[in-house]
């Protein structure tokens, strides 16, 4: 956030519960103290129960003053929701044997966590122009696409630019991975800025 010069958070939303899509929460303080307001969270009730559960001194009822101050905000799987006047259209996926959620934002589509994108779910998504998906490695994995996988995903779609995200280490480097991927799909790095 430092390095991108973030320096206002309007909202947060979480996909799922997991420590490496949730970890951060207590950095949202400094926004706290700059905006002197609490910052909107975006979480279904399951992954909000895991929040409390991880932060609990977010949420106790005798606060430390300082702490990260979070306005939860639920949402579910079947409804849309705004946010500043951006539709957010919730994707299901599953990702191992846990639902998770990726979101379509006009013709932009997010999903970090996919193993498997049920056919209503590819019909949310399809139109995007832009598409993040998620794609570990070449290897099979059971709660992530691999590269082969996710390919197959984004040559259904056909959105005009796909990138790849959620990459682990066993990838590759980028230079020789962009070169035998799709001319629609890269790898998404770090800083990355999309203009919607
Ligand atoms: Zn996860
Ligand atoms: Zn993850």
């Amino acid at each position: 956030m430092l390095r991108a010069g973030v320096r206002h958070l309007d909202a947060v939303i979480l996909t799922h519960e997991h420590n490496d899509h949730m970890i951060g929460v207590d950095d949202v303080r400094p926004f706290n103290f700059k905006q002197k307001e609490e910052i909107p969270v975006y979480a279904t009730e399951r992954v909000q129960k895991d929040l409390r559960l991880r932060f609990e001194y977010v949420f106790s009822e005798k606060k430390y003053p300082g702490a990260p101050s979070l306005g939860l905000r639920t949402i579910s799987k079947d409804e849309s929701f705004e946010i500043k006047g951006l539709k957010f259209t919730p994707i299901e996926v599953i990702h191992g044997n846990l639902p998770v959620l990726g979101f379509r934002i006009e013709d932009f589509t997010y999903i970090t966590d996919a193993r498997t994108i049920a056919p209503e779910e590819m019909a949310k998504i399809e139109g995007s122009k832009i598409l993040i998906l998620n794609a570990l490695h070449y290897y099979e994995h059971y709660s992530h696409l691999n590269v082969p996988q996710a390919l197959d995903v984004i040559e259904k779609l056909k959105p005009e630019q796909a990138f790849l995200t959620h990459v682990s280490h066993h990838m590759g480097l980028a230079a020789e991975i962009n070169k035998i991927l799709p001319t629609n799909v890269k790898l998404a790095y770090d800083q990355q800025l999309i203009e919607l």
